[in-house]
């Protein structure tokens, strides 16, 4: 009796995390989803951008390639990305989120740092 008073709660609490799993997924299917779409929407305006630049300004694919070169490598790194690697608080020494100029643990305000957008 207390066995199977056992045996089912454990298949309960399977069933539930078998449930959140699947809710979970949904999640990042949706997630995803959303992602593309977005993905998809910044191509086609930067497809229409190029355009108007090329047709109305006459800037060449070359100076395009030369701009994304340069771009990338503010960074220090040509790697395309314009992605900056955390830097440490000059103080406590601990990483600055990269969307705060202030550390979250001592408060000391950071200088400017290369390619914070
Ligand atoms: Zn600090």
């Amino acid at each position: 009796m207390l066995w199977e008073i056992y045996q089912q709660s454990r298949i309960h609490a399977a069933s539930a995390q078998a449930e959140s799993a699947s809710r979970k997924s949904g999640e990042i299917r949706s997630a995803v989803y959303e992602l593309e779409n977005r993905t998809d929407r910044l191509a086609l305006t930067t497809m229409a951008m190029w355009a108007l630049m090329s047709e109305k300004l006459g800037i060449t694919e070359q100076e395009l390639e030369d701009k994304i070169t340069e771009i990338d490598l503010s960074d220090g790194k040509l790697d395309g990305k314009v992605r900056v690697e955390a830097q440490s608080c000059p103080s406590c020494g601990r990483k600055l989120s990269k969307r705060h100029h202030k550390c979250m643990y001592c408060g000391t305000v950071a200088g400017d740092t290369v390619g914070r957008l």
